[in-house]
């Protein structure tokens, strides 16, 4: 399995299936909002200045991403694969990844998959959106609530809302994606492989597409049909 994107609007689902597909294929999953939500909470000087961001619904500046992006894949445990998510969210950002990826050794080809979801479900998905703080699992007060309200299924941990996860950052964040993050699905849908899928159904029966997809495109791959070979780190 090469390197796999997940995109999509903030809410399409992107951390939930990124865990399924870490665990299924036993690759890490790299989230910068995660990583960036670590250091913010450092108590450093430049976790502060990210906090800020952030809170705004701000991206952070692409130079401080692709430096933490590459100093997490130059880590071990991504030379067989490794699931992005939240990361390309801009076109330097990708074209930083595409030249990345360009360079030796090569690391398979990049899958990109692309959630969809229509506005009207976001809002309710985001503000009744609630996580683990202790093992991370993520659910939903409407859609996938725990069995005990408030707690993890897992382990009981009290559950949290992110911050940013209010109305008036919402807002700031559905904007970012607009201006900044939309435009990656023309650019990845020119060089190959994105795979375009609903995120708006269950979260098990988005899993199984997501699943049945990579199968589909792993047969293309290997029979070597040539429309979908082009990769994403080329041209
Ligand atoms: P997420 O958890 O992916 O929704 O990210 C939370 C916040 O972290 C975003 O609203 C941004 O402020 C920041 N962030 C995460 N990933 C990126 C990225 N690739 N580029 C810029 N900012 C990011």
């Amino acid at each position: 399995m090469g390197p796999i994107v997940l995109l999509g609007v903030p809410g399409a689902g992107k951390g939930t299936q990124a865990k399924r597909l870490a665990q299924r294929y036993r690759i890490p999953h790299l989230s910068t909002g995660d990583i960036f939500r670590e250091m913010a909470h450092s108590g450093s000087e430049l976790g502060a200045r990210l906090w800020t961001d952030m809170r705004q619904g701000n991206l952070v500046p692409d130079e401080l991403v692709c430096a933490v992006v590459a100093e997490r894949l130059a880590k071990d445990d991504c030379r067989h694969g490794y699931i992005l998510d939240g990361f390309p969210r801009t076109v330097p950002q990708a074209e930083w990844l595409a030249r990345f990826l360009a360079q030796p050794p090569s690391q398979g080809p990049l899958i990109v998959i692309y959630l969809t979801v229509g506005y009207n479900d976001l809002y309710r998905r985001l503000l009744g959106r609630r996580s683990c703080p202790k093992c991370g699992r993520i659910y939903n007060e409407f859609t996938q609530p725990p069995r005990q309200a408030g707690l993890c299924d897992l382990d009981q941990t009290p559950l949290v809302q992110r911050k940013d996860d209010e109305a008036a950052v919402i807002r700031e964040r559905l904007s970012a994606y607009e201006q900044q993050t939309l435009p990656l699905v023309e650019f990845f849908r020119g060089r190959g492989r994105l795979l375009e899928l609903s995120g708006a159904e269950p979260v098990d029966r988005v899993s199984e597409r997501i699943f049945a997809a990579l199968e589909a495109n792993r047969l293309a791959a290997a029979a070597d049909d040539p429309p979908r070979e082009a990769e994403a780190g080329q041209s």
